[in-house]
């Protein structure tokens, strides 16, 4: 298991770790892109939910759907260690097909049960992004689901986005007709600056977990953090502040009036039955 342990660890890093086609070289990971090929039609993949919320008032406002792998004998596969072979081999585009269509049904059910209307984020990976029928797939999802497009939002991380900005400039101006919300995720790690950002059609920027694990003991980084939000307001946009596990970070985001919150100090991803139960006792309190 060590290389699969290896690769998790690097965080952040994973994907370049990946980008040298390890799978090639590394006969377990060989074997695990072969099972993934049959993970779809065997319906071993599963979403989760992680609720996003609101700073102030410590409501749900969204959830992302977040995807797993539940494998008969290796049991429950992270995604750090197989969405780098599924972009890899190709396999991510019907794959996170099948997640935005699940992510899409899951949150009209939601809907159509009376619970108050969330926004809906799902994941978009670089090769899906460039899939040329990207946007019809969208649309036809949207309307296969019922779902309207403002309750969906696309992310799409800083590194996918400043690639080709001009691209990305083209494919997030359709699908902003269409209603969609974008997201900047992972932002702070892609090098790039908020001023090339600001040609695109934004709703919310995420701030990538690492800063938020370095924020109480490197006082630079909260200065990094607030600067992001206060230039990320000042451009419009809705700042989420990924992995909040501390009440001291919370309370820092807090007094920097970053809007939504995405954390193990509130909720971890979800199973949707856990999803849904938590769902029906916030709306009746
Ligand atoms: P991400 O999009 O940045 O998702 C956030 C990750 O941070 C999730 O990991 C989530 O469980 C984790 N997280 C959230 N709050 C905390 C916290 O307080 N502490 C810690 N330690 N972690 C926290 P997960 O679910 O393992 O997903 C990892 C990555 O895999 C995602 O990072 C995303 O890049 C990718 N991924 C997951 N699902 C999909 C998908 O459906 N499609 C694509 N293309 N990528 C996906
Ligand atoms: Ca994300
Ligand atoms: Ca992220
Ligand atoms: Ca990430």
């Amino acid at each position: 298991d060590a290389a699969l342990y290896h690769a998790k660890d690097k965080g952040r890093n994973n994907y370049q770790f990946y980008s040298v086609s390890l799978s090639a070289k590394n006969p377990e990971l060989l074997t695990l892109e072969k099972n993934l090929r049959y993970a779809l039609e065997r319906a071993e993949l599963t979403v989760y939910y992680q609720p996003r919320v609101n700073i102030t008032t410590g409501q749900i406002t969204g959830m992302e759907a977040l995807l797993r792998w539940q494998h008969p004998e290796m049991g429950l596969v992270a995604p750090n260690v197989f969405i780098p072979l599924a972009e890899e081999s190709g396999l991510i585009v019907p794959i996170g097909e099948w997640v935005l269509q699940t992510a899409c049904n899951q949150n009209k059910a939601w809907q159509d049960a009376g619970l108050p209307p969330l926004m809906m984020a799902v994941n978009l990976s670089l090769k899906q992004f460039r899939q040329p029928n990207l946007v019809e797939t969208i649309a036809r999802i949207l309307e296969q689901t019922g779902l309207e497009a403002q309750f969906l939002e696309l992310e799409i991380t800083e590194t996918t986005a400043i690639e080709d900005l001009n691209f990305t400039r083209t494919v997030l101006q359709e699908l902003e007709q269409m209603g969609v919300y974008i997201s900047i995720d992972d932002f702070g790690t892609g090098h790039s600056s908020l001023s090339r950002l600001q040609m695109l059609p934004l709703h919310n920027l995420k701030i990538d977990r690492s800063f938020i694990q370095d924020l109480t003991t490197d006082v630079k980084v909260a200065h990094i953090i607030k600067a992001i939000v206060s230039l990320g307001q000042s451009l419009g946009l809705r700042l989420t502040a990924e992995g909040v596990e501390k009440e001291e970070e919370l309370e820092f985001l807090k007094s920097i009036n970053c809007e939504d919150v995405q954390g193990f100090l509130f909720y971890r991803p979800l199973t949707v039955q856990k999803a849904t139960e938590i769902l029906y006792s916030q709306s009746t309190k």
